[in-house]
């Protein structure tokens, strides 16, 4: 199959590229470049249509709720389940608590139940769970990751117990590039009677999400690392789970009727979505997800596997880099981020050197600190790939590591 990918043509799409033809960009696992359609279609918005929705039925307001419901078929499309079991709130972080905090109102959760979490979760799927069975009563067990920083479904058997009533995994890890077989994890867990929360947050920028096919609870990210805006962030709610329900946060929008002795909820997912939404955001967002299905998915994948083996070959040959995970091999069940750390720099210095010749990385512990304390170390270098890198970039990013060298020989 021929994957060619003209990316100098599709740098021309991002008009950060086009500002900063000096910097190297390797940080698109924090948040994602936007293609100028994006960015020209939440200007439109405020520039055409602004006006609040749901509040009066001027052909505006109608207008703003026809364009937001596009976005959500649009989203719903590409993650092949019903628009219903989507809503929107700003976050993939806010979405995963609002999740954790239905569950445990509407007792889903609680006193002798378990929830599981895994060691390789950034902290928006940990923290929540950990801060709400103090005051829910739920223990929190931890799927540990094996010694190549992979989750043996194995290990996942022998924890879940009768008292465990949810999973929460991520579908792609943030600091180790591993990409958890969802499918599998769901089958597992249905057969034991477990929901599944997935976080999608990195799963869904390189990876074809098929919800229907799963068949998991819940699934959640963020548009920014999706090349759409920020302060936007998706839930998928599986249908089982939005009847009749306590809503976690509530407010404007989302009732059909009130008075201080009952309240009538609106079905989902406007039950889900209370106040003023993100508009303009949810309007460009449907953009970034067209963009990237014209791209094409499985070549855009190809194209990342490619870059993120280039980058290996070249980073392993550094005798002063030392690479976290079982990165023998590149394939699509690791790729995209690769984290590594310069033998005795501590990752601030290295990026401080990087920032010098215009090489943006990330750097820390990633909001992954489980991950770190396994490896022992208290951060890492993470390097993240996105279709619109090139191996130019990776050539650039070495030859910048290299000079990071003389600061070892000051150690
Ligand atoms: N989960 C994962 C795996 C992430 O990488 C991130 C972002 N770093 C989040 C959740 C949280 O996303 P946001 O900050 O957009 O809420």
């Amino acid at each position: 199959m021929n994957y060619y990918f003209d990316v100098f043509k599709i740098r021309k799409d991002f008009p950060f590229f086009i500002n900063n033809p000096d910097i190297i960009y390797l940080d698109s696992a924090a948040t994602s470049h936007k293609p100028s359609i994006v960015i020209e279609k939440e200007k439109e918005f405020y520039e055409k249509y602004n006006c609040n929705v749901h509040r009066t039925s001027g052909s505006f307001s109608l207008k703003v709720e026809e364009m937001c419901e596009n976005s959500r078929k649009t989203i719903a499309n590409f993650l092949n389940c019903d628009e219903s079991e989507i809503f929107f709130t700003y976050s993939a972080t806010y979405g995963i608590n609002y999740i954790a905090y239905f569950l445990c109102i509407n007792e889903y959760l609680g006193n002798d139940d378990e929830v599981i979490i895994t060691e390789m979760e950034h902290h928006a799927n940990l923290l929540p769970f950990l801060n709400l069975s103090k005051i829910f009563g739920f223990k929190v067990k931890v799927w540990k990751m094996n010694e190549k920083l992979e989750l043996d479904i194995e290990e996942l058997q022998k924890i879940i117990s009768d008292k465990t009533k949810l999973l929460a995994v991520t579908h792609m890890s943030n600091v180790l590039g591993v990409v958890n077989d969802i499918e599998n994890i769901v089958k597992i867990c249905k057969d034991r009677g477990l929901m599944v929360l997935v976080d999608g947050a990195q799963g869904i920028v390189h990876n074809h999400v098929d919800l229907k096919k799963w068949d998991l609870d819940f699934y959640v990210f963020s548009a920014h690392k999706l090349y759409g805006p920020l302060g936007l962030g998706v839930v998928y709610v599986n249908k089982k789970h939005s009847k009749k329900k306590k809503p976690a946060f509530s407010g404007g929008s989302i009732i059909s009727y009130v008075s201080l002795d009952k309240i009538t909820y609106l079905d989902s997912p406007y039950f889900f979505e209370p106040g003023t939404q993100a508009f303009a955001q949810i309007f460009a967002f449907k953009y970034a997800i067209e963009y990237l299905k014209n791209l094409n998915l499985e070549k855009v994948k190809m194209y990342e596997i490619g870059l993120t083996k280039y980058l290996l070959e070249k980073l392993k040959e550094l005798d002063f880099v030392e690479i976290y995970g079982n990165y023998e091999e590149v394939n699509d069940k690791r790729f995209a981020i690769v984290p590594f750390n310069v033998v005795n720099l501590h990752s601030h210095d290295v990026s401080f050197v990087l920032d010098r010749f215009n090489v943006l990385i990330r750097v820390g512990h990633h909001c992954a600190q489980l991950i770190h304390h396994k490896l022992g170390i208290p951060g890492s270098c993470r390097v993240s790939i996105a279709f619109y890198n090139t191996k130019e970039d990776i050539d650039k990013f070495i030859e910048a590591l290299k000079q990071v060298k003389f600061l070892i020989s000051k150690n």
